[in-house]
């Protein structure tokens, strides 16, 4: 490497790296990224909401979002919750060409983005890369969820979630419809059926990889799809790790996307404050005004993700995953769900909270159904045995 230094270096040409270079104009930055172009290793579902949605189109190009739902299926052991909509409420992204878009938007600002060279954390002012060391004014973290750089620099050990997915030829889906499904091997997430014109993208996350291969088995054979009609299979990792209280690091370092992480805590989507809080962060960089980044991180995401991960986390415990899926059914039933809510799961939670009483009468409603269908089909299942132990007499 023929230089020394640089204005900001960028680990990391995933999203968040990206989005942050691709809003900088004032300063020079080097992005650093380990793959051998942009999208690698691929492991994302690419869902968002309607905020998201409309924050990607701006950023890049509304050719981004190539599929669109209106209805949420819901499938868990003792529930089914179908919701319609009159509007689009969920989003797929086409993540290779998201990535490849912002690329060039990069390079068209004179930024440059070195490949095939993985950067690691040297000290707190210079990083050490495939040619020597590096130093810099800003340095941007945004190695994803594996992050080398908050292991060495914080000293966190992380937490994830195993994610796996197939693309597979599938018939007899409907296309404008997005599934998602509670099983009981996997109590600590869902899997997920993404219609994609005639191939969906089947998917399932949890704590061990083993359990999370079987769901998928499982869900392929509930499809009847073919071994021969799945022609693509990745993986990739769910920060569960607790967010970064103060994302700035000694003034010139800060962490950005997965590695912080800005993931949502229900579905692990990380694209909305990736979008959110890019411009911000660029902004503050170059107006040299780091330090005040931790103030909007928190006003803008840390509060509220916060609350979700408490929230998520008892869900956890209880082993409920599947709850919220109700709360969501009544909110839904009440006329009080809205697009935005998907993006900002918290108001979910505020909304629940506002109408409590309402929602206890749907709860003892929804116990009583319960109980009922036991009860139906526990007379049913001696009804049939009792006819099973005359034909046999
Ligand atoms: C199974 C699964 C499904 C998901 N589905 C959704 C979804 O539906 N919706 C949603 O919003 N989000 C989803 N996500 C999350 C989303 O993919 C991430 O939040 C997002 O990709 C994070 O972007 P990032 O730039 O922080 O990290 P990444 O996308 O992981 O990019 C990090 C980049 O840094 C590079 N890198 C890493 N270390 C180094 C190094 N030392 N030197 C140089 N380069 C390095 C990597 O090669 C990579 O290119 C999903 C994630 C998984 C695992």
């Amino acid at each position: 490497m023929e230089r020394s230094s640089v204005d900001v270096v960028v680990v990391g040409a995933g999203p968040a790296g990206l989005l942050v270079t691709s809003r900088i104009k004032s300063l020079e930055v080097i992005v650093f990224e380990e793959h051998s172009k942009v999208g690698l290793p691929k492991h994302c579902a690419g869902i968002v909401g309607y905020e998201t949605a409309i924050m990607i189109e701006r950023e890049t190009s509304p050719k981004v979002i190539d599929h669109r739902y209106n209805r949420l299926v819901f499938i868990a052991p003792n529930c089914r919750v179908d919701l319609v909509f009159k509007r689009d409420i969920a989003f797929h992204v086409n993540r290779p060409l998201l990535e490849e878009i912002m690329a060039l938007k990069v390079e068209s600002l004179g930024h440059k983005i070195v490949f095939n060279n993985k950067a690691y954390p040297y000290s707190l002012k210079r990083v050490l890369v495939s040619g020597g060391l590096l130093e810099y004014k800003y340095l941007v973290v945004a190695d994803g969820a594996r992050s080398v750089f908050r292991e060495r620099l914080i000293g966190d050990k992380p937490k994830y979630l195993v994610g796996l997915q197939i693309c597979a030829k599938v018939r007899n889906l409907d296309e404008k419809t997005l599934y998602v499904f509670y099983n009981n091997l996997v109590p600590e997430f869902f899997a997920w059926i993404i219609p994609l014109g005639d191939e969906a993208l089947i998917g399932v996350a949890s704590l061990e990889s083993s359990r999370a291969y079987r769901v998928l088995q499982y869900t392929q054979k509930y499809l009847d799809i073919p071994v021969a009609s799945v022609y693509e299979k990745f993986g990739g990792l769910i920060p569960l790790y607790n967010p970064l209280r103060n994302p700035v690091l000694g003034d010139c370092v800060v962490f950005h996307g997965d590695s912080v992480p800005l993931t949502k805590p229900y579905t692990g989507g990380g694209l909305h404050y990736i979008f959110k809080l890019s411009p911000v962060l660029a902004r503050l960089l170059e107006e040299n005004r780091l330090r005040d980044y931790s103030a909007l991180y928190k006003r803008i995401f840390y509060f509220k993700n916060s609350l979700e991960r408490v929230l998520v986390n008892y869900l956890r415990r209880l082993n409920a995953y599947y709850l919220p899926t109700k709360i969501v059914n009544w909110l839904y039933s009440l006329g009080l769900l809205q697009e935005g809510d998907f993006d900002n799961q918290y108001r979910i939670f505020l909304k629940s909270l506002g109408v409590t009483p309402v929602l206890t009468v749907f709860a003892f409603l929804d116990i009583f159904k319960t109980l009922h269908n036991v009860f139906n089909e526990s007379i049913n299942s001696s009804r049939y045995l009792a006819r099973d132990v005359n034909s046999n007499i």
